[in-house]
């Protein structure tokens, strides 16, 4: 599965030129998207989760073409934003099982069994019930890659996700994102280096919303 971008273009209402004519290829396993702040990251993940419309351009994920299809698209989607935060007053598990309703996952038994696979994968089977609200950074960030995992989805979008973790919890939210990659496109978007370098097979540096280059971490962040 690849991820094909085409001259994206993106100028917002104050004139702001967020995506500049930007194309890149991504193949599966874990990408870095690195960059400073307003380097036009999060418009670029903002787009490939059909949160926000481009003025111009095109972004396949295999046949599917995103900009035009964005529902088809959704059907094979993990996101998870950058502040998975807010919740009502609810389980981790009840937390899911509303997650895998809304994802179209019908039959209770099955969302049940889904429902505990996932837990115990991101390692919150001990917490199932109690409320998300009361997690830490570290385990809200794990329930959140529970909750994008569901529907066995070909792109997960990751934004930020280790900002405010401290260093046990980003070992722990490593480890399972390195074991969630395979066969998926992952994208992590950050301006931490390290997170880059130890997680991702692939990268790109982003700045003015162009892609200043991309490669190997190694290649790419020996030569800044
Ligand atoms: P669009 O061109 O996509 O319609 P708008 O310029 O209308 O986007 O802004 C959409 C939303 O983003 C508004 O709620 C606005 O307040 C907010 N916004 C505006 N400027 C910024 C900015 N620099 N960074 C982040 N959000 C912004
Ligand atoms: P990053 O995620 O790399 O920090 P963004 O995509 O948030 O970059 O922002 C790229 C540029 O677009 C910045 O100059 C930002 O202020 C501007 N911007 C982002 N969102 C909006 C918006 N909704 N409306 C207007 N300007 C925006």
């Amino acid at each position: 599965m690849n991820l094909i971008l085409n001259n994206l273009n993106k100028t917002y209402a104050n004139g702001v030129k967020a995506l500049d004519n930007l194309s890149l290829e991504i193949s599966s396993g874990m990408f870095g998207l690195l960059g400073p702040n307003g380097a036009g990251k999060s418009s670029l993940m903002r787009t490939l989760s059909t949160l926000q419309e481009v003025d111009s351009g095109s972004a396949f994920l295999g046949e599917i073409d995103i900009i035009k299809n964005p529902i088809a698209l959704r059907k094979v989607l993990g996101y998870l934003p950058q502040e998975f935060g807010v919740y009502p007053k609810i389980t981790a598990r009840q937390l899911l099982d509303h997650i895998a309703i809304l994802k179209g996952v019908s039959a209770k038994k099955e969302r049940k069994e889904l429902v505990n696979y996932l837990l115990q994968k991101v390692n919150l089977y001990d917490k199932r019930n109690k409320e998300v609200k009361g997690f830490s950074g570290g385990m809200k960030q794990r329930i959140g890659i529970a909750q994008a995992l569901i529907g066995n989805p070909k792109l997960i979008i990751v934004d930020e996700p280790t900002a405010g973790l401290d260093p046990g919890e980003r070992n722990r939210f490593h480890n399972l994102l390195a074991k969630v990659a395979n066969d998926v496109v992952v994208i992590l978007s950050t301006h931490i280096v390290e997170d880059v370098r130890e997680l991702c097979q692939n990268m790109a540096i982003m700045n003015h919303g162009q892609i200043i280059c991309h490669g190997k971490p190694q290649q790419v962040i020996d030569e800044l």
